[in-house]
């Protein structure tokens, strides 16, 4: 699973430090989506692009060993993939806390999924995307592995800069688009794309070639991009990304990997997509912090932030981290902040053990301790 933070530097041509990347790919989303987050694991995205008609190969998804070693008889496929799922990516390189090493395994034998499905499963995999401790693999999918010729990068993502979907891609895709986006900017194309009048066939086919799609393989990459696009669409997505695209020696593209945002704007009419999220991987204090509708993000550092309004939040992490502080959280109270929302924010942030001082606005820095007192008694 690719990080729709890797779309971001691609459309950008940034680098990033993880623990910004983990921020930036979360406030992505806050800036769109007012409420809460829904990520959704590799499989479950797989599974909606199954239904648009976009070429992934075929999987089944087991959360014990035996469960996995049958998928894979099963699948009776000359080459079988096993993949953690976590909702971070970067796992192919990564490390399990079991020491296995890479959290996407392929393998011609299938009597020895069960086995490597021991060392993934109740153990946490450690990427460049999760927490230095990692995230636990409850789940794996157990997949027919292709032959890959070559792997390309592809995103579709609502990009504030043009006020709509843009398409971006490149040819030298996998596990380092980041570093592409960075060393060779060149190698990274958009499309902008016209909400009204959707995704062009010349823009299709131009973006295939740019990807490196050759013959007939074009025009196949260009139908996969059309349908991606009628998927973004579908389910109110405010990123599609697939790391890799590939190309397999018989003439075959396929979406290799999956990842999607969506806007939480459009809960109400997305039921069947937001029933899937299974919460199981989220902070509990950012799900206590969203129940009140505060966009809450943990982070490493000491120093508490109190802010309202997105823009103001992150300057307030920037200059306490030029100032040489570590931020202990990104907190938008947002624009129509609540008493109540108020006094739930101190509670987060007082009761986080890491906080040893707290930077907040003015204005909230001037309610006494006897309001805040008050405000406590009230609600209690
Ligand atoms: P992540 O982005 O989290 O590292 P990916 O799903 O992109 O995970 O997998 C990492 C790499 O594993 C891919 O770039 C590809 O080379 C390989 N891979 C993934 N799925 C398959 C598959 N079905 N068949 C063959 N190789 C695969
Ligand atoms: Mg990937």
């Amino acid at each position: 699973m690719a990080a729709s933070m890797a779309s971001q530097a691609a459309v950008r041509g940034l680098r990033t430090t993880a623990t910004k990347r983990v921020l930036l790919d979360k406030l992505q989303c806050s800036w769109l989506t007012p409420r809460r987050w829904l990520n959704l694991q590799e499989y479950q995205s797989k599974k909606l692009m199954q239904d648009s008609g976009v070429a992934v190969q075929r999987f089944y998804v087991a959360d014990t060993a035996s469960e996995a070693q049958e998928a894979a008889k099963r699948l009776n496929a000359k080459e079988i993939v096993l993949k953690a799922q976590i909702l971070a990516g970067g796992r192919g390189k990564g490390v399990f806390d079991s020491g296995l090493k890479g959290g996407v395994h392929l393998t011609k034998d299938p009597a020895v999924v069960g086995e490597l499905a021991k060392r993934m499963l109740g153990f946490n995999l450690i990427t460049k995307q999760t927490p230095k401790d990692g995230v636990k693999v409850k789940t794996v999918m157990v997949a027919e592995a292709l032959d890959i010729s070559r792997e390309t990068y592809f995103a579709i993502l609502m990009d504030r800069a043009c006020n709509g979907p843009v398409m971006v891609g490149s040819p030298q895709g996998g596990m380092d688009i980041e570093e592409v986006a960075a060393s060779t900017p060149e190698l990274i194309f958009k499309e902008v794309i016209d909400i009204y009048k959707g995704v062009q066939d010349d823009q299709a086919l131009r973006m295939a070639a740019n990807l490196g799609f050759k013959g007939p393989l074009q025009r196949q990459a260009a139908d996969q991009i059309k349908r991606l696009y009628d998927l973004f669409l579908k389910v109110d997505a405010t990123q599609v990304e697939v790391n890799p695209l590939g190309e397999t020696p018989e003439g075959q593209v396929v979406c290799f990997d999956a990842k999607i945002n969506f806007d939480d704007n459009a809960e109400f009419r997305q039921k069947d997509v937001f029933a899937m999220d299974d919460m199981t991987e989220s902070d509990a204090t950012e799900m206590e912090a969203a129940k009140w509708d505060l966009k809450y993000i943990g982070m490493d550092g000491n120093i508490a932030c109190f802010v309202n309004g997105a823009g103001l939040a992150m300057a307030t992490c920037d200059i306490i981290d030029l100032h040489g502080g570590k931020p202990a959280n990104f907190l938008d109270l947002g624009g129509g902040v609540k008493e109540r929302q108020v006094y739930e924010a101190f509670k987060l942030l007082t009761a986080d053990p890491k906080v040893k001082a707290n930077c907040q606005q003015k204005w909230f820095a001037s309610l006494s301790l006897s309001q805040l007192h008050h405000m406590n008694q009230a609600h209690q």
